[in-house]
C-alpha cells in the first residue's frame, strides 16, 4: 500500500497529526515538509481519518 499526501492542503508544522496518531512513525519531518516512508504502513487509516485538511490517502 501506497501513500499520496496532498502538499497544497498539508499545513506542515502548523499540524503534525498524522505523526502523532501514526503507530508506526511512518511519518516524519524534513526541510520544514511532512515527509514518509511507506514501506511500515499497517494500512490502519488513523492518519487518513486524523487529517483535518484530507491531504492523506491510501492507495491498494
Ligand atoms: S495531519 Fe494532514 S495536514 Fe496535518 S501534518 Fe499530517 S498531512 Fe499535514
Ligand atoms: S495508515 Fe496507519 S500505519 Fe499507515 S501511515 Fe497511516 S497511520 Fe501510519
Amino acid at each position: 500500500m501506497k501513500i499520496r499526501l496532498d502538499y497544497a492542503k498539508c499545513i506542515g508544522v502548523g499540524c503534525l497529526d498524522c505523526l502523532d496518531v501514526c503507530p508506526m512513525n511512518v511519518f516524519s519531518v524534513r526541510d520544514d515538509l511532512v515527509v514518509f516512508d511507506d514501506e511500515g504502513c499497517c494500512g490502519c487509516l488513523a492518519c487518513v481519518d486524523n487529517c483535518s485538511r484530507g491531504a492523506i490517502c491510501l492507495i491498494y
